[in-house]
């Protein structure tokens, strides 16, 4: 008996659309001020540093470094693997830029705080989940 575990979807609306459609084009892209430059994340109309509302998506590297994680073992729903890692990784474009979402390809017993990490999409339905997946780093 084989059921594969459905991942609830993002509600896409027209502010957030980009985000999770970005991985069409294998970029991720995130909301960033033209007044000031600062990039903004969850998406929202107005720059959270100026209050622009000269706000637009822009790509990134899609290289972080995981800020937290939180190791789940609750099997939520069929078919999900558990244990699984769920981190909120600091986009290198700016300090406290954080994305939660999962991050693969590592052990849980084996994740770290400051490893570095690299999107990596998924696409369910109309949706490119940006997870990470760590890179080897050179200290
Ligand atoms: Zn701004």
């Amino acid at each position: 008996m084989t059921s594969l575990y459905q991942r609830p979807l993002p509600q896409l609306d027209d502010q957030n659309r980009f985000f999770w459609v970005a991985g069409e084009e294998g970029v991720l892209r995130i909301l960033r001020c033209g007044s000031c430059g600062f990039w903004i994340h969850p998406p929202q109309p107005v720059c959270t540093r100026c209050l622009s509302r000269d706000v637009a998506p822009q790509p990134v590297s899609g290289l972080g470094t995981v800020h937290s994680y939180t190791i789940n073992i609750q099997p939520w729903g069929p078919g999900l693997e558990v244990p699984y890692l769920i981190g909120s990784v600091e986009l290198d474009e700016q300090k406290e830029l954080l994305v939660t979402t999962n991050i693969i390809g590592v052990d849980v017993n084996e994740v770290k705080i400051g490893m570095r990490v690299k999107v990596e999409f998924q696409k369910d339905e109309d949706v490119w989940f940006p997870f990470f997946r760590p890179i080897a780093s050179h200290n």
